[in-house]
């Protein structure tokens, strides 16, 4: 969405507009656009698309793309403070995305969505199929469509290969260049000293002239997200609107736009081509689903200081009282802000009429939790999971809840037995570490913690936290083989990717 990076004033849950003038904020605006639109389908879908070539595809595999994107999303994952670390919001990205992804043309990629605690209106695409979305994005959108129209476009960067082809002939350097530099941007949201000294060494220049192809590329991820938009059943309608508001967002600090942004605005040409092809599609009304409502609370509760946004939801709960979802997110403001009785006597206000979710079942169990009765959350996480058995926030939550109510060894059997479907979900390995060190299962706890950091993008780390579980000497036979195997496995990956270097 590059031509949109911008200040955020569509309406009050978008918190403060971002500075406007000065080296730091144009420099990082300029990279911003420069960049994060940087972004498939079989040539055979494309009707009448323009025909953009394929310089580069064959320079970079996409398994080799996929590696440099895990290797950025493991410095924002673990280190850049604008990464939000909610599941209930990241799984919610995630099934809408992959909802989208599923409607696409098949692109062999795997795709992952993630949040950025960022007020303004962007999403980008990181090599490999990562996509991330400003929390401001998410808070903008009036309608879940609306959302969709955005995640739609950023997946046609990806499929159509867009970051392949900008980068052109410099092949890997050019692909790990373009990541570092976005990194750098996400960096730059606590401290844009550190950005610049990132990017200030000439490389954007360089990733400047390239620039040119991306009108055509932005139009092309609008028309293929756009049916994409369609295929998947959402209002198509939502794609022009939500596109005009933002870029009459956009025009609001346009005198102070780089370059890029001026030469490359979110033009009325791409609406109007938008809107035109709408037309032809014909629509629908289609209702937003209960579980966007109810991240966009969450959004809210999370925003600024815990006690303006109580006073923000407070504020919107006066126009609609019994809405439920306002009456969530007032709850959750309430429990951040430690208000323990008032979030109690909201959360029963919310029990008369509970939106059926499995955010607002975490949320009651969330306040058992902070009121000590670890036993009670627990049990309230166990019982919620038999109507949500997919839900992974629950699962996390009852992982915890045993651990805090001095049940690590429950813990640990759960997520043993949950971790053999998802050996990647490092939250689950994570959680595992924390148990079985708990439990005061040295060998056990360095075992999960071995995978954290492979998942973290730390083979050599990982390779020690394996050699400290074989030297533990409080496992069995049968954890002491796996441990083996494992510590073979991972030297093994480790000396091939050295050699690959
Ligand atoms: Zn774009």
């Amino acid at each position: 969405m590059a031509p949109i990076a911008g200040i955020c004033e569509l309406g009050e849950g978008c918190g403060e507009p971002r500075r406007k003038g000065g080296y730091h904020s144009t420099v990082k605006k300029q990279l911003a656009s420069l960049l994060l639109c940087a972004l498939l389908l079989p040539r055979a879908f494309a009707d009448g698309l323009p025909d953009l070539g394929d310089v580069g595809s064959a320079e970079l595999s996409p398994q080799a793309e996929r590696r440099i994107g895990e290797q950025a999303m493991g410095e924002i994952r673990w280190r850049e403070a604008a990464y939000l670390d909610d599941v209930e919001v990241e799984g919610y990205l995630n099934s809408l995305g992959q909802r989208l992804v599923a409607a696409a043309p098949a692109s062999g990629v795997d795709f992952s969505f993630f949040a950025v605690s960022d007020p303004t209106l962007n999403a980008f695409a990181l090599p490999g199929g990562f996509i991330g979305v400003h929390t401001g994005l998410v808070l903008a959108a009036s309608t879940e469509s609306e959302l969709a129209s955005v995640l739609g476009h950023e997946i046609a960067h990806v499929t159509q290969r867009h970051i392949a082809r900008m980068i052109g002939n410099q092949g890997r350097t050019g692909m790990v260049m373009l990541a570092s530099m976005i990194v750098a941007i996400l960096a730059a949201g606590s401290s844009p000293d550190a950005a610049e000294a990132a990017i200030a060494t000439g490389q954007a220049t360089a990733m400047q002239s390239q620039l040119a192809y991306t009108r055509d590329f932005e139009r092309e991820a609008d028309r293929n997200g756009l049916m994409t938009l369609q295929a998947a059943g959402f209002d198509v309608r939502g794609m022009p609107a939500f596109f005009e508001r933002l870029q009459r967002n956009s025009r609001l600090y346009e005198n102070n736009a780089p370059a890029y942004l001026r030469t490359h605005p979110l033009t009325t040409d791409r609406i109007t081509d938008m809107e035109n092809r709408v037309q032809g599609l014909g629509y629908r009304q289609v209702p937003d689903s209960l579980e966007f409502r109810l991240v966009q609370a969450k959004l809210l509760a999370l925003q600024g200081s815990a006690a303006e946004a109580v006073r923000g939801l407070e504020a919107r709960l006066k126009g609609k009282p019994d809405d439920p979802v306002l009456r969530y997110g007032l709850t959750r403001a309430l429990l951040r802000m430690g208000q323990l009785e008032q979030a109690r006597a909201s959360m029963t206000l919310l029990a008369r009429n509970p939106p059926a979710s499995a955010m607002v079942e975490a949320l009651e169990a969330e306040l058992l939790a902070a009121g000590g009765d670890h036993a009670a959350a627990a049990a309230h996480y166990r019982d919620a999971i038999k109507r949500y058995p997919l839900s992974r926030p629950l699962a996390y939550g009852l992982a915890d809840e045993l651990i805090a109510a001095g049940r690590p060894a429950e813990a640990a059997d759960m997520l043993r037995k949950d971790i053999v479907s998802a050996p990647d979900d490092y939250r689950r390995w994570g959680l595992l570490a924390k148990a079985e060190l708990a439990r005061g299962s040295r060998a056990g706890r360095h075992r999960a913690q071995a995978e954290v950091y492979r998942l973290q993008g730390s083979l050599p780390a990982a390779v020690e936290q394996l050699e400290l579980a074989q030297r533990a000497g409080d496992a069995d036979f049968y954890t002491m083989s796996a441990i083996d195997a494992r510590l073979r496995e991972l030297r093994t990956r480790l000396r091939q990717e050295r050699e690959a270097r």
